[in-house]
């Protein structure tokens, strides 16, 4: 009831207004949100890389609604791959496809990812698109199949609350696709995805052993130590070594988790977002721990 509600107001422009012109709330997004400007994503990423993390830098943004919009988006996205370049980081970029113009032409999209998986190529690094609510969820791996057969430099986002991730997944791995598995973090029918979260464990599972049995190397995103540790026995069990794929998490969530997993030897990569446009992120982070919202609200009013 209270994460359907969090991802209600997450879509509301006037309460995002409120949200993001307050001193307050800016303040607490910080927990979540490495800062508005890309030095501070910067100096977050040298942080992790010097705590032997590897690193996603997002430019938060989505659903824009004109093509110059998704043109600076695109633009801050070469950015980021130049700067990750100069300072030597240890990190890739992850992107969302309504930032870059989905909503308004998937050719004009297609075009613009194209040409940040070129820059990206450039410097032997990678994007990562993630991945929106289920209204994307073709169009997302429509061009993400299409960008793949020019570069291998692409890859995308796998969600196990989806019924239809099974076979999206195998569809990928047989181009050879990189993949990030997650659980999902949008508010979904019942007609599309799992309302039990029994149900998308137990498909976080069964896709997390065709990823790890695959040949390719894949992301596991979750903070869930149930997925963490049946990830690390599946993998023990059918040899797949260490360096065979990557934990992922989230920028200030299970931070002891993370020192954990780096502690035994696991590659882990830290997403972490900035820009001005964290609202949406900001509201997913809160809908998935309800926790969050306490925490915020007795921050808000000392
Ligand atoms: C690197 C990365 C990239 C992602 N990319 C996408 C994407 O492209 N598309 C998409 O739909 N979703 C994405 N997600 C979000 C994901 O779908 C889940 O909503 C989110 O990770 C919570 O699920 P969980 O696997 O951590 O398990 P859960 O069962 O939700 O949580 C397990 C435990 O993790 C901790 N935890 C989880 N979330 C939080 C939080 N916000 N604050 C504090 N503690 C928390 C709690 O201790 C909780 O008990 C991404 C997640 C990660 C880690």
């Amino acid at each position: 009831m209270l994460r359907s509600t969090l991802l209600k107001l997450s879509e509301s422009q006037g309460f995002a207004r409120w949200v993001t012109s307050n001193q307050t709330t800016r303040r607490m997004s910080h927990r979540f949100v490495a800062g508005e400007e890309l030095d501070e994503a910067i100096a977050a990423a040298r942080v992790c890389n010097n705590r032997g993390m590897l690193v996603s830098l997002d430019y938060l943004g989505e659903n824009v609604a004109t093509a110059a919009d998704a043109q600076r988006a695109r633009n801050a996205y070469l950015e980021v791959f130049d700067r990750i370049a100069a300072e030597k980081l240890n990190a890739n970029v992850s992107c969302k496809l309504t930032q870059l113009g989905l909503d308004l032409s998937p050719e004009f999209c297609q075009g613009q990812v194209l040409s940040i998986v070129e820059r990206a190529a450039l410097y032997d690094n990678f994007l990562r698109v993630d991945m929106e609510g289920s209204a994307y969820t073709e169009g997302t791996i429509d061009v993400v199949k299409k960008v793949r057969l020019r570069s291998p430099a692409i890859g995308t986002v796998i969600q196990s609350y989806l019924y239809r991730s099974e076979q999206d997944v195998l569809d990928l791995l047989a181009i050879g696709c990189r993949i990030r598995l997650c659980k999902g973090a949008y508010q979904e029918p019942p007609q599309v995805a799992y309302p039990k979260k029994e149900d998308v464990d137990a498909n976080y599972l069964k896709l997390a052993r065709l990823l790890l049995l695959s040949g390719f190397y894949h992301g596991i995103a979750t903070h869930d130590p149930r997925m963490i540790g049946a990830t690390i026995r599946m993998a023990a069990e059918n040899k797949v070594a260490k360096d065979d794929f990557e934990f992922q998490m989230l920028y200030g969530v299970r931070t002891d988790l993370q020192r954990q997993l780096v502690r035994d030897g696991y590659r882990l990569r830290i997403y972490i977002p900035y820009g001005r446009d964290w609202f949406p992120y900001f509201m997913r982070r809160l809908a998935e721990r309800p926790a969050n919202l306490g925490f915020f609200v007795r921050n808000f009013f000392r």
